[in-house]
């Protein structure tokens, strides 16, 4: 089996422009929001070019993930890998245990596949109450957002403002695939062995599975759902009667 590297690092036109531009936006972000300002990593490749980027720059920006207690023994290895390859320790946000002992109770360990509603509250409890502990002292937050990942991502800005007013850095916007892998393969930066299996977008292990060629970026991703592939991380206020609520 190929591996994700030769399946898709490939030097293209523009990448070293691309690459200066997100480190200049991480600075000038870690500037502007000094001791305030977070990567929140779900450990995707994405967001493990962002943390070389900040290591190697040597950028003052925080790293948290969500440790949703879903996670894939391949994603919860990476944690240790950052710290032994980069010296860095990642903040790691659990939900309650109180709430989860009691939604599984009361609807069944994989109640997520049972309705929308239900996997939107097991989001809400191991996703989104986390998101706001981990964000609640910060005034600024970068995530490895690309406008290539689907049509819900297609107009993702530089910069943006979330619902409680903190600024969002998105400085992959313009990244392609082949960009993220090329600079992981350039750089010898770690990364989640799932992507090896085809998985390109990687969530809680209940919820993700490997996609087929030809499908799409986050088809892999609450697949028995027929609405769109978002979680609620990235859905402000104003858009989410129209988008679902992702790692
Ligand atoms: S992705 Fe699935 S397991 Fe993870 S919080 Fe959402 S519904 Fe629950």
């Amino acid at each position: 089996m190929s591996t994700a590297i030769e399946r898709h690092a490939r030097a293209t036109a523009g990448y070293d422009q691309r690459l200066a531009q997100t480190v200049l936006l991480l600075q000038q972000g870690a500037a502007a929001h000094p001791g305030r300002i977070v990567l929140a990593t779900s450990l995707g490749a994405e967001d493990m070019v962002l943390t070389d980027l900040i290591a190697r720059h040597q950028i003052p920006i925080a790293l948290a993930t969500l440790d949703t207690g879903k996670l894939h023994a391949e994603t919860l290895a990476l944690l240790p890998a950052i710290e032994t390859r980069y010296g860095i320790s990642v903040e790691r946000f659990a939900p309650r245990t109180e709430a989860t002992l009691h939604f599984v109770k009361s609807h069944g360990e994989m109640a997520m596949r049972d309705s929308v509603d239900l996997r939107k509250a097991c989001c809400n409890i191991r996703k989104m109450e986390p998101l706001a502990r981990l964000l609640a002292d910060r005034s600024a937050w970068v995530t490895g957002l690309r406008r290539e990942q689907s049509g819900a991502r297609a107009e993702v800005p530089f910069e943006d403002t979330d619902d409680a007013g903190r600024a969002k850095f998105n400085p992959l916007a313009e990244w392609t695939w082949h960009d993220v892998w090329h600079h992981i393969a350039s750089n010898g930066v770690p990364y989640n062995a799932l992507h090896d299996r085809f998985f390109p977008s990687i969530g809680c292990e209940p919820c993700t599975r490997a996609v087929s060629l030809g499908e799409d970026f986050r088809a892999g991703r609450w697949w028995w759902e027929q609405s769109s592939k978002e979680c609620g991380l990235h859905v402000s206020a104003a858009t989410e009667s129209s988008q679902e609520i992702s790692r």
